[in-house]
């Protein structure tokens, strides 16, 4: 089971749950769901049993997952080692184009050393990575773009 990610979609929003229920739906412990109507998760009235709207849990889920992200600042990837934003070792970072658009970054952990990547649109990385020189690195050749005829083909 995965912990971290809860998917606020699975609430229907027309309909309501019993603590149990939203235990059962989420994968989560009841106590969890507890601990969410003690944090700000409001309930339908003070009667037994407890009842969550789904509008209510969708809604506070999908707060509590943004409240939660750590966007990477400028000059920063993600380490999923260090499980922080780091910066690149020694200033270098290669750009990899996947398309003429969009491709990414890839740098070694300053701290670890551990291999980043992160998504960026090729106009953008000035903003991802301000000061730092970044390396293009043009992605494999298509068999389309090869000027030679290949001798195995038609
Ligand atoms: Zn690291």
């Amino acid at each position: 089971m995965n912990r971290t990610r809860i998917n606020p979609r699975l609430a229907k929003i027309h309909h309501s749950y019993t603590v149990p229920e939203t235990s059962d739906l989420l994968g989560v412990h009841p106590h969890t769901v507890r601990a969410w109507i003690k944090g700000g998760l409001g309930v339908l009235s003070s009667e037994r049993p407890i009842l969550i709207l789904g509008k209510d849990l969708r809604h506070f889920l999908k707060v509590r997952r943004t409240a939660a992200k750590r966007p990477c600042p400028p000059g920063t990837m993600y380490c999923f080692k260090c499980r922080s934003p780091q910066c690149p070792a020694l200033d270098m970072v290669d750009y990899q184009r996947h398309t003429d658009v969009s491709g990414s970054l890839r740098a070694l952990c300053a701290i670890c050393g551990t291999l980043m990547f992160r998504r960026c649109r090729y106009t953008n990385i000035g903003m991802a990575m301000p000061n730092i020189q970044v390396v293009l690195k043009e992605g494999p050749m298509r068999i389309g773009q090869l000027s030679t005829p290949l001798l195995n083909a038609d």
